[in-house]
């Protein structure tokens, strides 16, 4: 029996057992060849996770997909099972999947998984990488792998060199996405894509999706599937939410306190600020309080991370302090606690956040303290969340059953405030952090989204009602009853404004200013009177017209949908009003709106969670799934922001906007798909080193095995299966080039070794010679001169 034929067989023998066991929801049901289910199970998988459960089926259809998945989540697998599946068996055609990688670390982090899961396919993988040599790169594709897993800047490089076709690829996985296009490597993953046939299949595995990557997968992808499951529980029901309002100056002493008094000493915490600045300064702050704390950023060094993060996930410190962008790949499944030290300027932000707490049925806090700026945020949050500010009531003793917004006591405050004061007196080093962090804060405001102003015009509102908090629940066991007049006088003071201008103070009334401006009052209180009325009457009919309009619109939209479930596709000219139309209507008509909403009847044409199902929701269409899935995280950095605000730059020269370049001596060249690419791409190494091993073909041109070079050398080829130790050679990072000096590490063939030892006994059996030679010289010299004598 042929191979081929036992294969089919034993396909049909899983697939019956795996219709038995059908609702099994397990790999079985999956319908996994044998050599690949073997793979799974030796690798101890038992069922699989979430993503793997969303994704496996889809790509085993053929479908594009885009995934929004964090590490950790089991996402490698989820590219590489399918991908055994599609391959089978090694084929000399050439490489048929490619794995992009941001870093030189998670590649080969793939490498292994790959030779772990697919050991019983023997199937071939190389890997491409930035800082090892271009030459064993060559000889590693002449070889015909099955699956290439490569970083695109050397890639493109490599294939670039070669002329490499990529006609034979069938299966592409950007791995990390947002990473790569993070990194820089927008222009060479264009130019990849390009060189790939149209039939391929494409998947997208990344932890946020940020526009560049909505249109990257729009372009490149075919009618694709977005899976999601970064918010797809929304917040867990054990998850309760706190929200602190404090003075931003007040925002430390608070943290302190949350650590040291309300949060017990083994929970772990994870705290979220605003830059890398602010996670400096917390840390060191906290440290000289006698917090321990491990922290992360974008730019700090990748062994630090790793550190960091380990130390955290041993339990050696229990608070971590982060930026968002940081944390977003770190895996950390037991959280007790999640502070928002700075409240996020985007709801989903938001989520993403205080996703990691009260998992797998335990329960958690996540504390959000809010300075008065910040309070438009809170409101975007819960329309996002389709639910009410929860305002504590002044003087008013509530249970602590979560999502309450309240004051913080001031007795909380002070009772760190000093302490934290006199850390700054002693130590030059915080203060100047403290300096830093407060300059990285301005840049952070002018970077971050606006709120909505709504949001803000319900935040004006309550405080003109002149309502007051109370204090929040979390804080019952701090008394505060002797002090309550100081308290209140204090807080007077905070929210004191006066209403005097320049021209009153220390004037009498036989003052002429003064006259002048009791005049003024009279004469605009009347002005700014009927105004308001104005305004408000307008307001009213505006909503009433609005609330007309939606339901209108509802009513045409579900025609629509009937139309479109007879027909696949609709044809006709847009039915929505034109933004002026509108508001010209609305000007027309001035209706006044009596009030009849009594809260407790009152039905909405919307249902509760509206906002959140609007933002969350999974629609039909890509591009409807990812508008509402799309998150830009801002740099956590000078250089993060300013790349996000200076994307344009004013060229004097040019007179005009320019996109401003990294390096403008960087010379670029136009490839075939009208990508600019650098120029250093093509140095005719592959030329030379075809010549030197005296090859003739590109790999996948031949029809056998491949050309090996005479070295019989590979490069970083592994096959599957074989006893074979992966080939790993020590090098710098992708952006760091050849310049870097290497060290390799690499086995050498007999005839390399020969031929180094020949080489060094020639050199030393020369310089043996001239040192005779100079001696002699000298000796002769030495003899002439004492002649002379
Ligand atoms: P990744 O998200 O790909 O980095 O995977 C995280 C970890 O989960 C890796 O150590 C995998 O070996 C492991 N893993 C992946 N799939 C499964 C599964 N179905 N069952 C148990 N562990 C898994």
């Amino acid at each position: 029996m042929d191979s081929d034929e036992e294969m089919a067989q034993t396909r049909k023998l899983v697939t019956q057992q795996n219709r038995k066991k059908k609702k099994s929801g397990g790999f079985q049901a999956m319908g996994l060849s044998y050599p690949v289910y073997k793979g799974v199970t030796r690798k101890g998988y038992k069922i699989p996770t979430p993503i793997q459960r969303k994704t496996i089926p889809l790509i085993m259809d053929s479908k594009d997909v885009v995934a929004m998945a964090r590490t950790g989540s089991g996402k490698t697998a989820a590219f590489l099972i399918p991908m055994f599946e599609k391959l089978k068996a090694h084929s000399a055609k050439g490489a048929r999947a490619m794995i992009m990688s941001p870093t030189r670390e998670l590649a080969l982090q793939t490498l292994k998984f790959t030779k772990e899961l697919g050991k019983y396919t023997g199937l071939k993988a190389a890997v491409i990488l930035g800082g090892d040599r271009m030459e064993n790169q060559f000889a590693a594709l002449h070889e015909n792998p099955d699956i290439i897993i490569a970083t695109p800047g050397r890639f493109l490089h490599v294939i670039v060199e070669m002329d490499m076709k990529l006609k034979s690829v069938e299966y592409i996985v950007f791995d990390e996405a947002d990473r790569l296009f993070e990194m820089g490597f927008q222009e060479q993953l264009h130019e990849i894509i390009h060189r790939l046939p149209e039939s391929r299949q494409t998947l997208l595995f990344s932890a946020t999706l940020p526009k560049l990557l909505v249109e990257f997968a729009k372009a490149g992808l075919t009618d694709p599937t977005l899976i999601r499951l970064d918010v797809d529980s929304k917040l867990s029901e054990n998850l309760k939410l706190s929200f602190l309002a404090c003075r931003a100056v007040d925002k430390l002493p608070l943290l302190i306190y949350l650590l040291q008094s309300i949060i017990k000493a083994k929970e772990q915490t994870v705290v979220f600020a605003a830059t890398k600045h602010h996670v400096e300064y917390l840390n060191m702050v906290l440290s000289k309080a006698g917090i321990p704390s491990s922290y992360i950023y974008s730019s700090l060094d990748q062994t630090y991370r790793k550190i960091s993060v380990a130390k955290f996930q041993h339990k050696k410190v229990n608070v971590m302090i982060v930026t968002d962008l940081a944390a977003r790949g770190i895996d950390i499944p037991m959280l007790d606690n999640v502070i928002n030290f700075n409240f996020p300027a985007k709801s989903k932000l938001f989520v993403h956040r205080v996703g990691r707490v009260a998992r797998a049925g335990r329960s958690g806090t996540a504390y959000s303290l809010v300075a008065p700026e910040e309070v438009p945020y809170l409101y975007d949050l819960h329309v996002f969340l389709g639910r009410a500010v929860r305002t504590v009531p002044k003087g008013k003793k509530i249970t602590d059953d979560g999502w309450w917004f309240g004051e913080v006591p001031q007795r909380v405050i002070d009772s760190e405030a000093e302490m934290v004061r006199q850390l700054h007196d002693e130590s030059v080093d915080l203060q100047n952090l403290k300096r830093v962090s407060e300059n990285a804060y301005k840049h952070y405001v002018k970077s971050r989204p606006l709120p909505a102003q709504e949001s803000v015009k319900r935040v004006k509102d309550v405080d003109k009602s002149g309502v007051k908090l109370g204090a929040h629940p979390c804080f019952a066991s701090v008394k505060t009853g002797d002090e309550s007049e100081r308290l209140n006088l204090l807080d007077a003071l905070r929210s004191y404004k006066s209403n005097t201008t320049i021209f009153e103070v220390n004037s009498t009334n036989k003052n002429p200013s003064f006259d002048v401006m009791k005049n003024k009052r009279t004469w605009h209180e009347k002005v700014v009177c009927s105004n308001r009325l104005k305004e408000a009457n307008m307001r009213d009919a505006d909503m009433e017209e609005e609330d007309q309009e939606e339901d209108q619109e509802g009513e045409e939209e579900a025609n629509q949908e009937d139309v479109k479930n007879v027909f696949s596709t609709v044809i006709a000219p847009s039915k929505h009003h034109s933004g002026r139309e509108t508001s010209q209507r609305r000007k027309g008509k001035k209706r006044k709106l009596t009030d009849i909403k009594d809260e407790e009847n009152y039905l909405h044409y919307r249902p509760a969670d509206y906002q959140s199902e609007k933002g969350l929701s999974v629609s039909s269409t890509f591009e409807q799934q990812a508008s509402s899935a799309v998150l830009d995280l801002t740099g956590d950095d000078e250089t993060g922001i300013k790349k996000k605000n200076n994307q344009l730059k004013w060229d004097r020269k040019k007179k005009k906007f320019v996109r401003e370049e990294q390096d403008p001596k960087k010379r670029k060249i136009k490839t075939e798909s009208g990508t600019w690419i650098s120029a250093s791409y093509k140095s005719n190494a592959y030329r030379d080193w075809r010549d030197k091993h005296k090859i003739d073909s590109n790999p996948g041109d031949s029809d056998g095995e491949g050309q090996k070079s005479r070295s019989g050398r590979p490069g970083r080829l592994v096959v599957m299966g074989s006893k074979g130790r992966l080939w790993h050679t020590k090098g710098s990072e992708e952006a760091s080039g050849t310049k870097k000096k290497k060290q390799f590490k690499e086995l050498k063939s007999i005839d390399q070794i020969a031929k180094n030892r020949n080489q060094k006994s020639k050199i030393q059996n020369f310089q043996k010679h001239r040192r005779e030679e100079k001696r002699k010289r000298r000796t002769f010299k030495n003899q002439k001169m004492k002649k002379q004598k």
